[in-house]
């Protein structure tokens, strides 16, 4: 039995979208630009797409950019309002100290080339600060960019109060509902948010898809230049076929919405619950709420994350660790990092993301191989602290 419980880093295209892609690429193969038949049907698959898209998150179709992935919508956002508005002398950007590295190197980026930028830290539970915020926030401020889930805990941000605080400096709102859009009902005005990123991958789309949402009348820089597709704001003839399985990838997260996420609550807590009452001295990273569904971040102690991760390879469950390796040491998480974990808890900690493919089968037998594995670590490891 092989199980993926992996889903925080990408998800399995289902099969519908995997059909209507080929279908697309071999059918509807012309230029969404052209004038001719081939050119107006590529354009009507592309406009139903962005219409579900925007569906999804209750934005309109005139609203929602189609781009690469999440990684490129992010730099579009915030590239493309430091840009916009560094000539009316606002320069000044806000973010937090647990955001996704597509917000955090291109922040840095911009710090580089003179932009001030004010990170906001996280509370031992994973919870942006809206008063820090609030403090941060100056009239020179353009942008404002806070994730709406964590992809490391899944803890969520204070998304409309933060928003209704850049709104009043009248600096653009921007979150990363890059784990949060198809997952969780999303919804840009109920959010109050300015731009919006979501990735087709992390639904049941396929790679190579994402979206920003704009809200109408806001003006952002583009940051690819050419044939003024997308409305000038995302140059570069567009892939239809990508992007009519992000739209029906999208149809179809929206239609789950309604049990999805009851379902993957439950199978998540039972895999919690029975970690932290099977393994002693295992502890939860993160709160508990408020929280997506589908994720928990445990940390066993004298355990390194990687050579977990390893061994349930080997027993076939795929999950994802809290530290990465960097020129041969084990590197803790910066999300874990600054919520204040001990090295060595940081370095002991998994992350378990749920998804459609997710039974109670599979859970159970994914508790029983945690405990098997974790234990046998455990009894080879030095006895020390978390
Ligand atoms: N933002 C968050 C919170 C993510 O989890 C990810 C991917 O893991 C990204 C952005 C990047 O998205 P993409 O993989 O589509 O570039």
């Amino acid at each position: 039995m092989r199980i993926y419980l992996d889903h925080n880093a990408t998800t399995a295209p289902r099969p519908e979208v995997i059909d209507l892609v080929t279908r697309v690429l071999r059918d509807t193969w012309g230029n969404a630009s052209s004038v001719h038949a081939y050119g107006q049907q590529a354009k009507s698959v592309l406009d139903e797409a962005r219409s579900r898209v925007a569906t999804l998150i209750g934005a309109d179709p005139a609203e929602v950019v189609l781009c690469g992935s999440g990684t490129e919508s992010d730099n579009l956002a915030i590239r493309g309002a430091a840009d916009a508005q560094a000539d009316a002398g606002r320069r000044h950007l806000v973010t937090t100290a647990i955001e996704h590295e597509a917000v955090r190197a291109t922040m840095a980026a911009l710090g580089r080339r003179g932009f001030r930028i004010t990170t906001i830290p996280v509370d031992a539970s994973g919870i942006v600060s809206v008063d820090a915020v609030r403090e941060a926030v100056t009239p020179d401020t353009a942008l404002v960019s806070v994730m709406h889930a964590n992809n490391e805990i899944g803890t969520l941000q204070p998304i409309v109060e933060i928003a209704a605080i850049a709104r009043a400096t009248g600096a653009l709102m921007h979150t990363d509902a890059v784990q949060t859009a198809g997952r969780i009902p999303v919804d840009v005005r109920a959010l109050g948010v300015d731009l919006l990123t979501l990735s087709a991958h992390k639904f049941h789309g396929p790679k190579g898809a994402g979206a920003l949402f704009i809200r109408r009348g806001v003006k952002l820089a583009p940051t690819l230049t050419g044939g003024r597709q997308e409305r000038g704001r995302r140059s570069g003839t567009e892939p239809v076929a990508i992007y009519a399985g992000m739209g029906l990838a999208a149809e179809l997260a929206q239609a789950a919405l309604a049990d999805e996420p009851g379902r993957l609550a439950l199978l998540r807590d039972r895999l919690e619950t029975a970690l932290l009452a099977g393994i002693p001295d295992t502890v939860r990273n993160g709160a508990a709420s408020p929280r997506v569904p589908n994720t928990t971040n445990l940390s066993f102690a004298g355990v390194e994350s990687e050579s977990l991760l390893i061994g349930l390879d080997l027993e076939g469950v795929a999950v994802s660790s809290g530290s990465a390796c960097s020129s041969g040491t084990l590197e803790p998480s910066h999300v874990l990092r600054a919520m204040g974990c001990s090295h060595a808890r940081a370095l002991g900690s998994v992350r378990f993301s749920l998804g459609a493919s997710t039974t109670e089968d599979a859970i159970d037998h994914a508790i029983n191989a945690v405990i098997r594995v974790v234990t046998r670590l455990q009894g080879q490891a030095p006895r020390g602290g978390r």
